[in-house]
């Protein structure tokens, strides 16, 4: 489960960075005042970014519209969700599959634009793919407890782990409860496809061609974010301006490469050219 970083890491030889975003690059609806700058200085200097989510209730066009509504610009290709990777794998290791999908309209927007059958009719189903659903019924929860119950071998696939999701008031149920709650029932646990499975990572490098050592993954936990990094073999740098303090990193068994107040010391460090 844990992973240990062992790399220096050699900003010069950076040709990627994978981002979290919520944390990283902004929190909630602040974008964070580097932010602008630091994609700015990394594109200027021939490198490139890709923004990873671990998040599948919005669809890829909502992430680039948020973007663009905080001041930066996107395009969406340049977005990794949880639910594109998803997607890859799906098409990878069960490209004819008819999906019963427990997630929103956006997601069985892009499944279907991705070409797959999303029938709303379990019996029509042969795998079973669940994400963030903020539009869940308990009409769902009997559907995916029925297909896992009654057929063992069906493809289960969950897009992330995450337990909870941060809202105003604190937080609600998440993808990973969901997981939790079919496991109650059916004994069934699925492959999850978000950080920190190393998917996301891998499929940021192959898209620009970039080795691991070449990349870094830059993100605000150390269970999802630098764990997933360490998988791919890449270089992690952990930044403290979201979800871990530095004496909660100094203690984890999960070891960045890196460790950075935020993503301004980042920026200031490739001005220098360090
Ligand atoms: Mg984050």
């Amino acid at each position: 489960m844990f992973g240990k970083g062992s790399f220096a890491v050699d900003l010069k030889r950076i040709r990627l960075f994978l981002f979290d975003m919520d944390g990283t690059l902004y929190l909630g609806e602040r974008l964070f005042g580097f932010t602008k700058e630091l994609l700015q200085v990394i594109r200027a200097s021939g490198r490139d970014y890709r923004y990873l989510t671990n998040n599948s209730s919005k669809g890829v066009g909502e992430y680039v519209a948020k973007l663009e509504r905080l001041g930066v610009p996107a395009a969406p290709e340049e977005l990794i969700t949880s639910a594109t990777a998803t997607i890859a794998y799906l098409k990878e290791h069960h490209p004819h599959a008819r999906i019963y999908l427990c997630g929103t309209k956006s997601v069985r927007r892009d499944l279907e634009n991705a070409g797959f059958a999303v029938p709303r009719d379990p019996r029509l189903c042969d795998a079973v793919v669940i994400t963030t659903d903020t539009e869940l019924t308990f009409q769902k929860l009997d559907d995916v407890c029925m297909l896992l119950s009654t057929r063992p071998d069906l493809p289960y696939i969950a897009t992330h782990p995450d337990l909870i999701c941060p809202t105003e008031y604190g937080y609600m149920p998440d993808c990973g409860s969901l997981i939790e709650l079919f496991e109650r029932a059916t004994k069934r646990l699925p492959v999850v496809i978000g950080k920190p499975n190393p998917l996301m990572v891998e499929m940021g490098m192959r898209a620009l061609g970039v080795t691991p050592e070449e990349t870094a993954v830059v993100g605000d936990r150390l269970n999802t974010d630098v764990l997933s990094g360490i998988r791919a073999h890449a270089r992690t740098i952990l930044v403290l301006s979201g979800a871990v303090t530095r004496k909660e990193a100094e203690h984890s068994e999960i070891r960045p490469d890196l460790v950075l107040e935020s993503g301004a010391d980042l920026l200031e460090r490739l001005k220098n050219d360090r």
